[in-house]
């Protein structure tokens, strides 16, 4: 027994020799910087569960200190639409945001944020931890020196607010609204005016009539930018984001400094934060919701069927234009797809029974 302790020990102590090198690599401390889409303070983005604080703050206690990072919000460092090449260069080692704001750079971006009629939060989550979707997202970022990982999810986000009520497709017609991006060219193919403005613009700007509809998040940010307050319908499950995810971009070369327990450390603090924020926006949105109809005199609807169906149509012409443009989007796009018929096929006989029929017996 003593000799077999003994033997232990005398391992134990040879491996600490041969390991010293590696142990001081180890302990060196990495200073780092990370930028931000979103204000300092924005709710579910930069403050509170999952956010990027709060995912730096998860880095922080499980490196005991050794990577530790600097946050600035949205202008505090640069402007917000620079942090994609502000990582690129290597003039900050990390920024927050959400793919889809660099479609400009790659179209294929738009699929690792939300796609029209795209998957939800489980399937999303599927696709990219074991369908293929992060190793096709690093391909894609791999020659802007970018090393992706998604650090968060809203959940289904809502179709948006409006002044007057949606009947048909020609109610869109000449309907000034704030919805950025893909969702923005789709609406512009049924008449409306899509417009982008920033999050803290679209009050007033529905307030004054400047515009008559908008699209933020769901009924918690939503409520609180005060949109129930100048526009009374609702339109509910977002055809466009049915899920939105967060990307944290690293420097490829600051990336590959980083030991492997460091690494691990943030892809590991990454998930976890993906999953506690979209708990905390089924949480708040479901109380927020419940506000809005009860208190606020909010009418809440789905989109009729015919303009849903309107939306898909267009939806699937700008894609199918997207992807003879271009191989990388074709490449991602294509795998996207085939996951998501798989996915769907087997919510129809999951999720689907769930919602429609064993929560309600
Ligand atoms: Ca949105």
């Amino acid at each position: 027994m003593r000799r077999r302790e003994f033997a232990k020990f005398a391992a134990v102590g040879a491996i600490g020799a041969v390991a010293a090198p590696a142990v001081a690599r180890a302990q060196t401390t990495f200073n780092w910087k990370m930028t931000s889409f979103y204000g300092p303070n924005a709710a579910f983005y930069s403050t509170g569960p999952g956010s990027a604080k709060d995912l730096i703050s998860r880095i922080e206690a499980m490196s005991n200190g050794r990577l530790k990072i600097q946050f600035y919000g949205a202008g505090e460092l640069i402007p917000a639409a620079e942090g994609f090449d502000a990582v690129s260069s290597g003039t900050v080692e990390m920024n927050y945001a959400n793919s889809y704001f660099w479609t400009g750079k790659s179209f294929a971006a738009q699929y690792f944020t939300a796609v029209p009629f795209g998957l939800n939060f489980q399937g999303f989550n599927g696709w990219y931890y074991d369908g293929g979707g992060a190793q096709l997202w690093r391909e894609v970022y791999d020659r802007f020196n970018l090393v992706p990982i998604l650090c968060g999810n809203t959940g289904v986000q809502m179709t948006g607010w409006f002044r007057k009520e949606i009947k048909t497709v020609d109610d869109f017609k000449g309907v000034k609204m704030r919805i950025p991006g893909l969702a923005g060219r789709v609406y512009r193919e049924l008449g409306v005016d899509a417009r982008l403005i920033a999050p803290g613009e679209i009050f007033p700007n529905l307030e004054r009539g400047v515009i008559d509809a908008a699209e933020f998040v769901g009924p918690f940010l939503d409520r609180q930018l005060g949109l129930h307050k100048v526009a009374k319908y609702y339109y509910t499950t977002g055809w466009h984001e049915m899920a939105t995810a967060s990307e944290l971009i690293v420097n490829k070369a600051a990336w590959n400094k980083l030991p492997n327990d460091l690494k691990a450390i943030v892809e590991n603090a990454c998930a976890a934060c993906n999953v506690i924020s979209e708990a905390w926006c089924q949480k708040n949105n479901a109380e927020a919701m419940e506000d809005l109809v009860k208190n606020q005199g909010i009418i809440a609807q789905p989109l009729p069927d015919d303009v849903v169906k309107a939306l898909r149509v267009a939806t699937d012409r700008i894609l199918a234009e997207a992807v003879a443009k271009d191989p990388v989007t074709k490449k991602v796009h294509t795998s996207y797809m085939a996951y998501k018929a798989k996915y769907d096929a087997w919510a129809d006989l999951s999720e689907a029974v769930y919602h429609n029929k064993i929560r309600r017996a």
